[in-house]
């Protein structure tokens, strides 16, 4: 997916040191639009308060929602630079298409990941004009300094590993969690998990003390760690924890992100993960100049402008 806020806001993850090597329950409320017909986004990364969670640096989730004929999600092509998009489907299919020549649609439980690299671009399409329902949450993974200028590549991931734990279904997405490691080819040690249960469960899920964590309802309500929780507000949790708890009284689902925190400084606009602004007002101009990036055929969706750099004014922003 690609960042269609109107006011594109730059963000540097200096913004907001960890604190490293503690417990935190912050409460992050997620901002939450509406693009297209209604399509509800609600987005938990990034915040003011909290750019990245290890690796991860963007996290929207797409849905719940139920759509007409000929209004599903359609996001014309844009280009990407020194992350890895990763798409989680949870209801419904989106097509994929990018300038490498893939084509292929993600359904649900499985995942698309894509590394932009140096540079790629994309395009996300409902794949048919018949109704239906949409979930999905898209996060991006920051490349660290050594890994994003490589080639950029796209991997779909049809089967993730699935276990059952105190009546949540589990699926490992990154990384490894109830000792099951996901196939998914990440630059950074990380974690992410979906759990969701049809009715009351409870579980311990064991955590790497070296990782930070945090935790987003995706529907229902559940007692994370004592707190109880809803969509629209993220939990971050901090590091040193060696589980969490989770309790459930009805059907429900959660998305846990985790990782060792990132130790490099980045800077986010729009689609583009960078540490310069010459290289934000570089890629900026290239793409919408038509230079660098490529092109992906075969979408019905125009191809998006990079918006003003107005947005892009990190030089001001004290440390
Ligand atoms: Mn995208």
């Amino acid at each position: 997916m690609s960042d269609q806020e109107r006011d594109c806001q730059a963000s540097a993850s200096r913004d907001c040191p960890a604190a490293p090597g503690c417990p935190a329950l912050e409460r992050i409320p997620a901002r939450a639009w509406v693009i297209g017909a209604d399509f509800s986004i609600r987005r938990a990364l990034p915040s003011r308060q909290r750019r990245m969670v290890g690796a991860w640096c963007f996290l929207d989730q797409a849905g719940p929602v139920s759509y007409g004929a000929g209004q599903g999600l359609h996001v014309g092509p844009h280009p990407h630079i020194g992350l890895q998009t990763f798409t989680w489907m949870i209801e419904g299919e989106i097509l994929h298409r990018d300038s490498l020549g893939f084509e292929q649609i993600v359904r649900p439980g499985q995942v698309n990941l894509m590394t932009a690299g140096r540079g790629i671009v994309h395009a996300e399409d409902a794949a048919t004009d018949a109704p239906g329902r949409l979930h999905a949450a898209q996060l991006w993974i920051a490349l660290p300094d050594a890994e994003r200028h490589r080639e950029p590549a796209f991997a779909h991931y049809p089967t993730l590993p699935v276990l059952e734990s105190g009546n949540f279904t589990v699926t490992v997405l990154a990384g490894t969690g109830f000792g099951q490691t996901a196939p998914v080819q990440t630059f950074s040690p990380l974690v992410g998990m979906d759990l969701a249960c049809a009715g009351p469960a409870r579980t311990r899920v064991a955590l790497n003390p070296a990782f930070e964590h945090a935790v987003l309802v995706l529907s229902g309500a559940l007692d994370v760690a004592g707190e109880t929780l809803e969509p629209g507000t993220l939990l971050y949790l901090g590091q040193a924890r060696s589980e969490i708890a989770l309790r459930s009284q009805a059907a429900a689902r959660l998305l846990l992100v985790g990782g060792e925190p990132f130790g490099e400084e980045i800077l986010l606009w729009w689609n583009f993960v960078a540490r310069s602004q010459e290289e934000m007002i570089g890629a900026t101009a290239d793409w919408n100049s038509g230079r660098r990036f490529g092109t992906v055929s075969g979408s019905p969706s125009p191809r998006l402008v990079a918006p003003e750099l107005a947005g892009l004014n990190l030089g001001r922003r004290a440390r």
